[in-house]
């Protein structure tokens, strides 16, 4: 399980960034022509492992890009916007979110995301093989 040191400010800062960064050319996210008009609204979160797409909140976690134990120097550091990472989270069993399928390793497996398992939720018509690699195994 992932702590949530982050705060409430921190984590809506990470929202905003992420969201507004959907704006713009990602690789791997293409938005449905239909939800064009919520994502040049910058309303639309994206998860930066599998690249699921949606507005709603509730399928996304904040968590720690590096993990608090090991980030070096002050550990305030850990639990500021520039380390946070927005991924996806289960919101019911069997959903095998990003934040909860990475449990204890640095990173998700491959495979793992809304992106797969909840495909008719996923705002991102691309395949989720034909994403691409994700923003931090580059
Ligand atoms: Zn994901």
């Amino acid at each position: 399980m992932s702590r949530q040191n982050f705060s409430r400010t921190t984590r809506d800062d990470a929202f905003l960034w992420n969201a507004r960064a959907n704006i713009g050319v990602i690789d791997g996210i293409a938005i449905e022509e239909q939800y064009m008009p919520q994502k040049e609204a910058g309303l639309i979160y994206w998860c930066e492992n599998c690249k699921f797409c949606h507005t709603d909140r509730m399928y996304f976690d904040v968590d720690h890009l590096v993990p608090d134990r090991q980030m070096r120097g002050s550990s305030n550091a850990a639990n500021t916007a520039i380390n946070a990472v927005i991924l996806c989270k289960s919101y019911e069993a069997g959903a095998r979110g990003c934040n909860q399928a990475k449990g204890a390793r640095l990173w998700p497996p491959p495979g793992a995301g809304l992106a797969y398992t909840r495909r008719e939720l996923d705002m991102n018509w691309l395949e989720p093989r034909l994403r691409g690699a994700n923003t931090h195994w580059g």
